[in-house]
């Protein structure tokens, strides 16, 4: 069931939300040639905890750590372990922060040095179909508009896009209905209205868009080896459009 939030709870999504985007920025600048996942997830740990909030991912389903980190070919929910970032890497950083009970939720790929050019226009891609699927958080806009969007301008540069992975509402839980898939058909799903936050997520790949879960059961990875990018933002629809909770600057829930 979709629960439509109160401007008092986007407040406080907007506070968690916030500290997942300083924490991103953080981590970011600590993206280099020679540092261990392990060192940027208690980086971010130490970040979020002197902030006053909680490590919105530790703990829930049983995941171990603060940061999902997922390296080229690995799409998302990475457990951070040893493995040093090389010159020429990609690392896909998600992040999540509880402030007073509600959830932030973010993601951001990242470059390790120099890459490579392909892999850049992936990144740019990716990030740019996040921003076309924001522009469609409209109210009376439906559901799927968002995901078809995103479709269809990844699709366009022949990348792949994950089914089996999707955005999701976002409040008391990290995952609330409704589910937000990056793929489908304009005009179809729930209309959406003031008060629905949500967190979009597109995970596209180089190549095909079939993925598969390693021995772990948590790391999800592109069935053909090759790499894939991940931007995610927390959004609220308002009545004057969407309005981004995980960025910096201010915001009309800033209070
Ligand atoms: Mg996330
Ligand atoms: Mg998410």
């Amino acid at each position: 069931m979709i629960r439509l939030k109160t401007e008092d709870e986007i407040r406080k999504i907007r506070k968690a939300a916030k500290i997942v985007y300083e924490t991103l920025e953080m981590v970011g600048e600590h993206v280099q040639p020679g540092v261990s996942l392990n060192e940027l997830d208690q980086m971010a740990e130490k970040f979020i905890v002197s902030k006053g909030a909680i490590p919105g991912f530790k703990g829930l389903y049983g995941f171990p750590a603060t940061l999902c980190l997922s390296p080229n070919d690995m799409v998302v929910h990475g457990i951070p372990n040893g493995q040093i970032l090389h010159e020429g890497d990609i690392i896909s950083v998600d992040c999540g922060a509880i402030v007073d009970g509600y959830y932030g939720d973010a993601a951001r790929t990242f470059a390790v040095g120099e890459i490579d050019s392909e892999i850049r226009k992936l990144m740019d891609v990716t990030r740019t179909a996040l921003e076309k699927g924001i522009a469609k958080c409209q109210s009376g806009n439906h559901l799927y508009d968002i995901g078809h969007s995103i479709q269809s301008y990844c699709e366009s540069f022949g990348f792949g896009v994950v089914r089996e992975l999707v955005g999701h509402g976002i409040g008391t839980k990290l995952h609330e209905d409704p589910q937000v898939p990056n793929y489908g058909v304009a005009g179809t799903g729930p209309v959406m209205k003031p008060g629905l936050c949500l967190a979009i997520e597109p995970m596209i790949n180089a190549g095909g868009k079939e993925v598969y879960t390693a021995k772990d059961g948590w790391a999800v990875h592109t069935m053909d080896g090759k790499t894939s990018a991940h931007f995610e933002h927390t959004v609220a629809i308002t009545e004057n459009g969407p309005v981004v909770l995980s960025q910096g600057g201010e915001t009309i829930f800033d209070s």
